[in-house]
């Protein structure tokens, strides 16, 4: 008689940042390997883990209805709330209705051990080590058969306490990753096909294990036989090596393309929020690198209504990211978080941090769709993605301009050279180039 083992099925959410990603595909592929069957979030299932963010009040709420939502359609899954909402608010998330498990980020990568020490807990149970400041390794790549790109964790946790944020509590003091372990994950993520890499952390130009530093990681990166394009996620304007720039030109991997958080444009308010830069300081950052690099994308994170900023500092701060040689920014509006030391601050009236908002993100619209129709009439290569059945084909440039082509073919993970011809919508319409 043939024996059937019944496999649990698992699920995962995730909320939050990119680091939040690449570490939910690398605990997706340890549970795989240890026997478990992954299951779309939308099917019936065992467990249901929710990788948590803390980074807004929004992000807050989100987790609590997700958890609602889950209990609707899947009332029979236990679920496990783990990462920087966890690490942060594990009181508040234990009442929750079937909450099992809440893994703070100490033992978040470790989770089939979690599952394997607590195998049945009637309640919400805590597990919540402290956060070691050693270099660290990651055990299974966070190899993702969905997507062309992979992201790939080289750092976490930040020393630079921000006084708005409270990352450095969720996920604890900056540190690296074992530059060998990482050169391992990357050859793997390139074997299983993956043409283009995202180095993620929380603060990645602090990169330093032994005397390796970001630089050291983008030139391996760089040399490494079959990867086509290396990008860099959100990075500290003051943390950017000058010869950045040399690899961002003919012959190099590392994309045309810079995320820096601004976060205000005004001298005092950068100085209340502890920032580590003055308006002018990156101004000249910002403009260097457009010179340096031609056809360059830069993006910004900005905080609207941080306690005290006035109609002017507002002013300043739209009045910078007009002028600057910004292509889009992420707006968000202030909220207080548990752990920050802005939350003993005066907040600003809500109606007031929401139309400021909307003014920024306007302008991000608009500065995006300029610098889209200052590529039309030139050929980039786009790295395209699964298609979606509909007749056309979407991907990527290096500089991160989203574009679709009419073709029926699938070219999924095909880096090909297509010419701009217009703009629909937030997206740019191309035709290939044979
Ligand atoms: S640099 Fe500042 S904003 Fe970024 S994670 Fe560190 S403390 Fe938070």
């Amino acid at each position: 008689m043939t024996k059937h083992i019944i496999m649990k099925r698992i699920s995962f959410y995730t909320f939050g940042c990119r680091l939040n990603q690449s570490e939910t595909a690398s605990i997706q592929n340890a549970f795989e390997h240890s026997g478990y069957k992954l299951v779309g979030f939308d099917q019936p299932s065992d467990i249901v883990v929710i990788n948590t963010c803390t980074v807004t009040e929004g992000g807050d709420a989100d987790t609590r209805h997700l958890v609602h939502k889950v209990n609707r359609q899947n009332p029979a899954a236990r679920i496990a709330l783990v990462g920087c909402q966890a690490q942060i608010q594990k009181e508040q998330l234990s009442n929750l209705p079937n909450v099992r498990w809440i893994v703070g980020n100490g033992r978040k990568m470790d989770l089939v051990s979690v599952f394997n020490e607590y195998p049945k807990p009637e309640t919400a149970q805590l597990v919540m080590p402290s956060i070691e400041r050693e270099p660290f390794s990651v055990q299974i790549a966070s190899i993702d058969h969905d997507h062309t790109r992979a992201n790939i964790k080289i750092q976490d946790g930040c020393d630079f306490f921000c006084s708005f944020c409270e990352i450095p509590y969720a996920r604890g003091r900056a540190r690296s990753r074992v530059f060998e372990d990482i050169f391992k994950e990357a050859t793997a993520l390139v074997a299983a096909g993956h043409k283009e890499l995202i180095l993620t952390g929380i603060n990645i130009g602090t990169y330093s294990y032994q005397d390796k530093t970001l630089m050291d990681v983008i030139k391996a990166m760089n040399a490494l036989e079959g990867l086509e394009r290396v990008r860099i996620s959100s990075i500290e304007p003051t943390t950017i090596a000058r010869d950045i720039f040399t690899y961002m030109s003919a012959g190099h991997k590392l994309c045309r393309y810079l995320h820096i958080p601004l976060q205000s444009g005004d001298d005092e308010i950068l100085q209340e929020m502890k920032r580590k830069y003055t308006v002018d300081e990156f101004s000249d950052f910002v403009r260097q690198a457009q010179v340096q690099v031609p056809q360059i994308c830069i993006g910004t994170d900005v905080i609207v209504g941080f306690p005290g900023e006035t109609d002017a500092h507002f002013e300043r701060t739209t009045e910078l990211l007009r002028e600057l040689p910004i292509h889009y920014f992420h707006v968000f509006s202030y909220s207080p978080r548990h752990m920050a030391k802005s939350r003993l601050m005066e907040t600003l009236p809500v109606e007031m941090i929401q139309w400021r908002s909307q003014i920024l993100r306007d302008l991000s619209q608009r500065k995006r769709r300029l610098f889209q129709e200052s590529l039309l009439g030139t050929i980039q290569t786009v790295l395209f993605e699964n298609p979606k059945g509909d007749g056309w084909q979407n991907g990527l440039t290096d500089h991160y301009v989203r574009v679709k082509i009419k073709d029926s073919r699938n070219l999924f993970n095909e880096i090909l050279p297509v010419r701009f011809k217009s703009i629909d919508g937030q997206v740019v319409v191309g035709e290939l180039v044979t």
